[in-house]
């Protein structure tokens, strides 16, 4: 456990620098993010779409048609998303995904924390991450999605819980020789109940997914746990995008 103190310490030796912008990150409420990049997140705020987070901005409200999931039918009730995946917060993304920087995930926490109605969504809930092949797993060392289902989980105060009960079984990544078409077949059959997962169905579970793009893996994910008997299942992501 570092204290104030320290972390103050460690600072002087070890200046923060910005996810984002790489500048110093002094003051402010984030620790990998500077206020003038905080300023820039673009945090959902109502109204937005229910089955995708995605915000609808002015005209949109009105036929809450959303073009992020139209193609979309989804095997889950709602959707739910903290941030849109641009600028800083496509950066703290990257930085978790692709360059290891498990560091972001306090601030992502904090984030989450601070989206109106992100906590009470989650509350009471069973989160469920959507997994990683294990050979995926074995190259990056941890799953982004279940890092941020426990963020999630803490952005409750402890009134959620993370459950890893789906994983998977195809390396779609490895697929890349097929076409679109193909994988999106291929993705259908990709997951599976993980060995000894019980479903309740008067549990109400959330899939977790690092970003909302198509919804197609969150689909596929959510189709397995209705099979396993999943009656109150929605999804949440941290981005959207
Ligand atoms: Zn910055
Ligand atoms: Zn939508």
């Amino acid at each position: 456990m570092i204290t104030e103190l320290w972390r103050d310490k460690l600072d002087v030796i070890f200046p923060r620098s910005c996810v984002h912008c790489g500048g110093l990150v002094e003051g402010g409420r984030l620790r990998h993010l500077c206020p003038t990049c905080e300023r820039l997140l673009f945090v959902v705020a109502a109204p937005h779409c229910t089955t995708c987070g995605h915000p609808y901005f002015g005209e949109m409200a009105e036929n809450r048609l959303c073009e992020h999931c139209e193609a979309l039918v989804p095997e889950f009730g709602e959707g739910k998303t903290a941030v849109l995946l641009q600028g800083p917060g496509r950066s703290l993304v990257h930085a978790l995904k692709y360059h290891h920087g498990l560091h972001v995930l306090e601030d992502i926490a904090a984030i989450m924390a601070a989206v109106p109605g992100y906590a009470e969504y989650l509350r009471g809930a069973v989160l469920v991450p959507v997994p990683l092949h294990p050979r995926k797993l074995r190259a990056r060392r941890y799953n982004q999605s279940r890092l941020l289902a426990e963020c999630a989980a803490a952005a409750t105060g402890g009134e959620a819980c993370v459950e890893e009960l789906v994983c998977r079984v195809v390396d779609t990544a490895s697929q890349t020789h097929f076409d679109r078409a193909t994988r999106q077949e291929n993705l259908k059959n990709a997951f599976a109940l993980a060995k000894g997962a019980t479903i309740n169905p008067a549990q109400r579970y959330v899939l977790v997914d690092d970003v909302f793009t198509t919804g197609s893996t969150l689909n596929a994910c959510a189709t397995v746990l209705r099979r396993g008997g999943a009656l109150n299942l929605d999804v949440v992501t941290f981005g959207h995008g």
